[in-house]
């Protein structure tokens, strides 16, 4: 690559390391100093470009309070698998879309608008935690407020737990749709109490989560639903800027054999209009059309909309951010230089640079954090108490253990994501991780320990805690 930005050969470029004593071939990575030198031996003139002047000016931009004006909230549905979410999306879908309307089609983009009481709510369509962190994870913040589906013909399960953690580890206001309440042998107090044991208070037992009783298949409360939704925001006061040039998310992108690549967006500021340049993740495009989710060709899309768009180069990523750009010279050359940092910390990521407990205790000392993030999975859940027991009395004031999230079961790929945005350790305790967990935490280098003895977990983690005790200084 270092040749072929000089526009000279490879084959010279590691004849003259060869020269110095270096043996490399193509692909292997030299650091910037090195290239530099070995730039300046072939007579180019170096211009080091941090990533801040690339990027520079593409997000955050500050806007003045008087600019803000409401924008609708955006929601996910979470909870254990079973207990309603796709029937309530879908429930939600149809009741509240305006009918009889021309293009009245519903097209599945990976998000929705729904209408209640005049104003907007935006719906992501992909239920469950797992798309949720996924985009967390590549440093996305879609959502403003997390839909907790409780089964009330049976109660809070392993996954309405990990929707919980997420929720919180996210600092998302949570609203709890206590479903299937058509059943007969539906309980929600019983549901209401056990969410006490994971520290969500609703309204009726003191605490200031909203709930509400439903049926998904019945649509008993729907509107009731949403009128949570709409309070909660109004709490939330979620504001946008919408004269200005666009910043959003994609949720879902796809390569389309007619249309080429699509990308469904949320935009998050600004408003999209077709004919704008942007970057999205490594990708770039000139926005051909944007297509909402009723199949309608629009001029624009304010904020909090989610639109499909069309003409963009490559397909990004769930969880890229885009931003428009004045220019197609300057969206190619971020997207160049994006792809390229990319590739570079793939190689990095193969070396195995982070994740193991003493990196991390390094980085944490880096931060000055003095708190030790884990997540726990255990055979039982009797033995995940004993471990989280013996990890508390290891705290210090200066440092103690956080557990993140645990739960009783083998460790999952939605485990390693949540290990990733909360940067947290992730151990096992007489469980192993799936196939797709171990590829998901090798891929983001994340490093799983395994124990069968409690006595071993603790020491090791008291020696990492004791790394992170700095010497007085
Ligand atoms: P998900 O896995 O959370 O997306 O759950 P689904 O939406 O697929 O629902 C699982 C099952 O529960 C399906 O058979 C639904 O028909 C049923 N179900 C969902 N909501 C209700 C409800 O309000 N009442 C009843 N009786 N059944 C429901």
């Amino acid at each position: 690559e270092l040749a072929q930005r000089m526009a000279e050969r490879a084959v010279d470029v590691i004849k003259f390391f060869m020269k110095q004593g270096q043996m490399l071939k193509p692909g292997d990575v030299i650091d910037a100093d090195t290239a530099e030198l070995v730039a300046e031996e072939f007579g180019h003139t170096v211009k080091r470009v941090a990533e801040s002047d690339v990027e520079e000016g593409l997000f955050n931009v500050e806007d003045k309070a008087e600019d803000l004006k409401p924008r609708p909230p955006v929601v996910t549905i979470m909870g254990h698998v079973d207990h309603g979410k796709t029937s309530l999306l879908d429930a939600i879908r149809h009741a509240n879309v305006v009918s009889g309307e021309a293009g009245g089609i519903t097209q599945h983009i990976g998000a929705y608008q729904v209408e209640q009481g005049g104003q907007t709510i935006t719906f992501i369509d992909t239920p469950g935690h797992a798309a949720f962190t996924a985009m967390r994870a590549r440093g996305a913040e879609a959502t403003d407020i997390a839909i907790l589906v409780v089964a009330a013909d049976d109660s809070v399960m392993p996954q309405t737990i990990e929707s919980i953690n997420h929720a919180k580890a996210a600092g998302v206001p949570i609203i709890v749709a206590i479903n299937k309440i058509d059943k007969p042998e539906a309980d929600a107090n019983k549901v209401r109490t056990e969410l006490l044991q994971h520290e969500v208070f609703v309204e009726s037992m003191g605490g200031e989560v909203l709930d509400v009783e439903v049926s998904a298949v019945k649509g008993t409360n729907l509107d009731r639903l949403l009128e949570a939704v709409l309070l909660q925001s109004e709490v939330l006061e979620l504001k946008a800027n919408p004269d200005r040039s666009a910043e959003g998310v994609v949720i879902e992108a796809k390569l389309d054999r007619g249309r080429g690549s699509v990308a469904t967006v949320l935009v998050q500021a600004g408003t999209l209009h077709t004919g704008d340049i942007i970057v999205a993740g490594n990708e770039w495009g000139r926005v051909r059309a944007l297509v909402n989710d009723r199949g309608e060709q629009l001029k624009e899309a304010p904020p909090s909309m989610p639109v499909e768009i069309l003409g963009l180069q490559g397909t990004p990523l769930a969880g890229d951010r885009i931003a428009v750009v004045e220019s197609e010279a300057r969206a190619r050359e971020i997207s160049e230089y994006r792809q390229r940092l990319a590739r570079e910390k793939s190689v990095a990521r193969q070396a195995g640079q982070r994740g193991s407990l003493e990196q991390m205790m390094s980085q944490l000392q880096d931060t000055g954090l003095k708190e030790f993030p884990l997540i726990v999975k255990g055979d039982v859940q009797g033995s995940i108490e004993a471990i989280a027991g013996a990890l508390d009395k290891l705290g210090t004031d200066e440092v103690r253990a956080r557990i993140v999230h645990s739960g009783a079961g083998a460790i999952t790929e939605s485990d390693v994501s949540l290990a990733e945005t909360s940067e947290a350790a992730i151990i096992g305790f007489n469980v192993r991780a799936n196939k797709q967990a171990r590829d998901a935490a090798e891929a983001a280098g994340i490093e799983i320990r395994y124990y069968n003895i409690i006595y071993d977990l603790v020491d090791d983690i008291k020696a990492a805690m004791s790394g992170l005790l700095s010497p007085e200084r």
